[in-house]
């Protein structure tokens, strides 16, 4: 349950120490003196794939993976950490932490702050009556466009054809979100990751399955 793991009280108790600690020493150094802050944000990241392959595609982007499943969890930190000692001074920009991100989005991160968002392969839930549980819903979504900066983009996808038809619908319906054009998804290399830099993607590559993509950039309120 929740009990299990510490939540920060709010954005500036997160700890940039601990999980950057080549950019941040001492616990003692603040992050606020420190103009950088975590832009990037894997939710249920699963084992890591894509945020291995953005760190060294944005060395000087801190990003995170958010994860409930505490082994999980683990294997991505050691993962993180291998990749540290086996490549010295890379991959010190990328980190995880455990926490159910559907309670405390806002306790991580505070407004406007993210420059992407990632919701890749989430869990289905394929009920109605589940589909509050949803990691994306018009209620979530109102979290997300408070931390994510205007510009800043929401990336989707999914192999399950009604889930995707569900994200993009919520997208769609949001006033703080509005659809890429194709050419804009097209000069995006992120984009091309969504598919292939997944344990799951691959998995669903490897099956010949479809997948459902739905990437929307946060704008200003009109
Ligand atoms: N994104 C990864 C990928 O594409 O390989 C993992 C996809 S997996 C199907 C969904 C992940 O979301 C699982 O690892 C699960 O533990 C995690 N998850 C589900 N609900 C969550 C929540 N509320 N907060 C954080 N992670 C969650």
């Amino acid at each position: 349950s929740d009990s299990h793991f510490p939540v920060p009280i709010s954005p500036h108790h997160v700890d940039y120490s601990l999980h950057f600690p080549q950019f941040f020493p001492s616990p003692n150094s603040d992050s606020d003196s420190d103009s950088r802050k975590i832009e990037f944000a894997d939710i249920g990241c699963g084992f890591g794939g894509l945020l291995i392959s953005l760190a060294t595609l944005f060395p000087n982007t801190l990003m995170i993976g958010m994860e409930l499943r505490d082994k999980v969890t683990e294997y991505v930190k050691e993962r993180i950490l291998a990749l540290r000692i086996s490549n010295p001074n890379q991959y010190q920009n990328v980190s995880v932490v455990r926490t159910n991100s559907m309670k405390y989005i806002p306790n991580y991160f505070s407004k406007s702050q993210l420059s992407k968002m990632f919701f890749l392969f989430p869990d289905p839930h394929f009920k109605e009556k589940n589909h509050r549980r949803r990691v994306i819903s018009p209620f979530l979504l109102d979290e997300y466009a408070y931390v994510i900066k205007e510009g800043g983009i929401i990336y989707t996808i999914t192999d399950v054809e009604e889930l995707g038809e569900w994200m993009k619908s919520c997208l769609e319906n949001h006033p703080l979100f509005e659809g890429l054009t194709d050419e804009e998804l097209e000069a995006d290399p992120v984009v091309k990751l969504l598919k292939c830099a997944t344990e799951e993607g691959q998995k669903v590559e490897r099956n010949g399955g479809q997948t459902f993509t739905a990437v929307f950039r946060r704008i200003a309120m009109k």
